[in-house]
């Protein structure tokens, strides 16, 4: 799930211009659009992949967080679920619906966005989980912005007492043609970018935007047992609709914590431990980590570096059946590096007796040995 640098995935350089990217972006986008690879899941992966880069390079407040903190520092910045949207909406939120629809054909466009209600987009966030906060469900608090309708203007974008006018170019159309003939194409209009209307008192408080930036706060449940990357749908918490149309929704993916111990493989949990040789070959008794404190286990004669061991029900949750994974402990084994004199002089008189007693495995590869390289 690792994300790609968002320059690298426009192709531009750190210092790129406003002008640079939008261009990088509508050459990638036209390259991955679906209508050019109908069909091709990878393609449209690209595509969406290339509208998230977009969307936080060409917004200055994302871009700055983002060349500040990377990925992380784009958490509740109010990012859109690209992975949920169509399309046709990614480009009418970049204001580049039109320019698609000319090139490919047009028809495609959504004449629906402007005129009836529609639903707003769906924004997504991460939430960042503990493996014992994963082990049992918790409530988390989610703090996101959000585009917000304007309450000055009521969304309109115009100053108080003052009206949208019709645009004078396209007479309200929002669409002009060029070129004539047969081949005339249809675009969206310069002057109102396709809404029809012009703002010639724009409103204080939004700038003529119709929406100002709100920080949201809402508490979500999240369920024992889930995995990575799984996303909590958090309905109407998402960007308000257009034209009286619903929320969209907000998506909070979740991210494990890294533990200091213990490492997740499925509902299962994973501990390397480190043993002596001594341990490892006379027995013993230890201390593992597990997710409630330390959990004790038995270490058996002749333990191998890497045996595995399982404690029964020490792992998490599986989010549907609610069963309980295990915990494995894996062993390895540390070889003394600073021995003292004592030490020394004890494994020097046991080596003494090993070359006289020497274990089958081992006497076996140094016979073959001998072999191969014949006895001096
Ligand atoms: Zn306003
Ligand atoms: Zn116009």
């Amino acid at each position: 799930m690792a994300k790609r640098d968002y320059y690298e995935v426009l192709g531009v350089e750190k210092k790129a211009s406003a002008d640079d990217i939008k261009r990088a972006y509508r050459r990638l986008a036209i390259k991955y659009h679906p209508d050019k690879n109908p069909g091709d899941k990878e393609a449209e992966a690209k595509f969406k992949e290339c509208a998230e880069a977009y969307e936080v390079l060409s917004d200055t407040t994302k871009r700055q967080q983002y060349d500040q903190y990377g990925h992380e520092g784009l958490r509740g910045q109010g990012m859109h679920d690209f992975s949920r949207m169509n399309v046709e909406d990614i480009f009418s939120m970049f204001g580049f619906d039109d320019f698609f629809g000319g090139l490919f054909g047009g028809g495609r466009r959504r004449s629906g966005r402007r005129a009836g209600p529609s639903r707003g987009y769906d924004l997504e966030t991460s939430v960042e989980l503990t493996l014992n906060e994963i082990a049992q469900g918790a409530e988390k608090k989610i703090e996101f912005t959000r585009q917000d309708r304007c309450g000055q203007c009521s969304g309109s974008g115009a100053a108080k007492g003052s009206k949208p006018s019709r645009c004078n170019v396209c007479g309200g159309s929002g669409q002009v043609a060029k070129g004539g003939g047969f081949f005339q194409m249809v675009s969206a209009c310069p002057q109102c970018k396709g809404s029809g209307q012009v703002i010639t008192k724009p409103c204080t408080k939004c700038k003529g935007s119709g929406h100002v930036p709100r920080k949201r706060s809402v508490t979500i449940k999240v369920p024992a047992g889930v995995h990575e990357g799984q996303g909590i749908r958090v309905a109407g918490e998402g960007e308000p609709g257009q034209h009286g149309g619903p929320n969209g929704d907000l998506y909070c993916y979740v991210r494990i914590k890294a533990h200091e111990f213990l490492e997740r493989d499925g509902n299962n949990l994973i501990a390397v431990v480190p043993i002596t040789f001594t341990q490892a070959t006379l027995g013993t008794t230890i201390d593992v980590p597990s997710l409630d404190g330390t959990k004790q286990l038995k270490i058996p004669r002749g333990t191998h570096y890497g045996s595995l061991f399982r404690i029964r029900g020490q792992g998490l949750p599986d989010i549907r059946s609610g069963r309980t994974g295990d915990q494995l402990v894996q062993v390895t084994i540390e070889t003394p590096t600073n021995l003292n004199e004592k030490q020394e002089e004890l494994l020097r008189e046991f080596a003494e007796t090993e070359n006289t007693n020497v274990s089958p495995k081992a006497q076996g590869f140094f016979e073959k040995l001998k072999q191969h390289f014949g006895s001096h």
